[in-house]
């Protein structure tokens, strides 16, 4: 056999102990709760190694003891802190409780255990393989908008570890083909070889979660207004016109509401910049706050919002409408100064575009504005007139 189980291990523990170390070149120093979790994962795993390697030095003594539960411990925490980046990442996962406890039992009855090597054996390799399968088990099942195809690389790599892992308690545990660490038996080969392989594809696939964390937190900001919160007009776009699409294949009804702050360079002119800022963010949450589940709120412009409103009829369009008016007293007395807009309304006609459903809305906005403000014009009325609130 070419291959000898000692060097293996070294280069094992090489490859592991420099990803530690040039994971904040790669990584940089500031990261998100996920990533850090990640980054742990891999220097607890060099140390888990680097005891291991430790303890051959003093086989059998209490130095040993010390050293192979602490890289015990060590591969333990591994797999529980990739589970925490999982969680992060993903969402809550199951089996939290299992996963913690095995990591806290692995290591404590190998310990407890170690004076027979078969029982030591059998109870760490068995334990870490379950405790392996159940991070793997987090991979799937996504409930946050992350889904790559880097969690299943990082659930292919755990699965081959823990049936390695677990092929090493079996042999340690009940057979005597597997006396020690070094052993040169086929299994244990085959098991060192690929030990050396799939940490690094691990850690590979750790770095798709962390690079699609990122991808999608900028997307997030490129779709969103700073100022309220609410999309801004690539995001009103980029919701919009599917949302638009699967009514259109439903057959059923949307309504677009536009609106726009009357005088609004009044309001910064008198009142300053900061205020005109604060009127704008007051606009926003009452639209965040009043808008059903699937509704889309945006802010396409400058004092312009947009509120599309799946399934909704002219008539309940408008009632939405008076509903935002009846909040604006309170507004402006929160304000100190009072709030007021005019809203163009229209209902998309079939086969109709997003763009042109907008400009019929628009048209109906400056319909509002030339009616004296501070009311809604429907696009759909025989002739667009005012109507005043209540
Ligand atoms: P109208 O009733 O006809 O809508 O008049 P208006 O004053 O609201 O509309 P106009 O388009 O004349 O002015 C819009 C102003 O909005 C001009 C611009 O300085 C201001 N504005 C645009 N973006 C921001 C912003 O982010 N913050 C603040 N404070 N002002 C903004
Ligand atoms: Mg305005
Ligand atoms: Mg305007």
């Amino acid at each position: 056999m070419l291959l000898d189980v000692n060097t293996l291990l070294v280069v094992t523990v090489a490859n592991i102990v420099t990803l530690a170390l040039v994971s904040p070149a790669v990584m940089g120093l500031r990261l998100g709760a996920a990533a850090r979790a990640a980054r742990w994962s891999i220097v607890v795993h060099a140390v888990g190694w680097a005891c291991m390697i430790a303890s051959n030095f003093w086989p059998e003594t209490w130095m040993d003891r010390w050293l192979s539960t602490m890289a015990v411990a060590g591969f333990a925490v591994t797999h529980w802190l990739l589970y925490v980046a999982l969680a992060h990442w993903l969402g809550p996962r199951r089996f939290r409780p299992a996963v913690i406890a095995l990591s806290i039992l692995t290591p404590v009855g190998y310990f407890a255990v170690f004076g027979s090597y078969a029982l030591r054996v059998g109870w760490a390799n068995l334990l870490l393989a379950v405790q392996l399968l159940l991070v793997t088990w987090a991979c799937f099942r996504p409930t946050t908008t992350l889904h790559g195809p880097w969690r299943m690389v990082l659930a292919g790599g755990m699965t081959g570890i823990a049936v390695l892992t677990a092929g090493r308690g079996v042999l340690g545990a009940f057979t005597d083909v597997y006396p020690t660490f070094l052993t040169p038996h086929p299994w244990n080969i085959a098991a060192m070889f690929l030990t050396s392989l799939l940490p690094v594809l691990m850690n590979f696939a750790v770095l798709g979660g962390w690079h699609e964390e990122a991808e999608t937190a900028l997307h997030k900001l490129a779709i969103t207004d700073t100022l309220t919160g609410l999309l801004n007009r690539r995001g009103w776009h980029e919701v919009a016109l599917p949302l638009i699409a699967h009514a259109s294949r439903l057959g059923q009804p949307v309504s677009l509401l536009m609106i726009d702050i009357d005088f609004f360079k009044s309001i910064n002119d008198r009142y300053g910049h900061d205020a005109g800022d604060r009127a704008l963010q007051a606009m926003g949450a009452l639209l965040r706050e009043n808008r059903r589940a699937h509704d889309v709120a945006a802010r396409i412009g400058g004092e312009e919002f947009c509120l599309l409103l799946p399934s909704c009829t002219a008539e309940a369009a408008s009632d939405i409408d008076q509903r935002l008016r009846q909040r604006l007293p309170a507004i402006g007395a929160d304000l100190g100064f009072p709030l007021d807009f005019s809203a163009g309304l229209a209902v998309r006609q079939p086969q109709e575009t997003l763009e042109r459903l907008m400009t019929r809305a628009d048209t109906a906005l400056y319909a509002a504005k030339d009616g004296g403000r501070g009311c809604l014009v429907s696009a759909e009325s025989p002739s667009p007139q005012p109507e005043k609130p209540l």
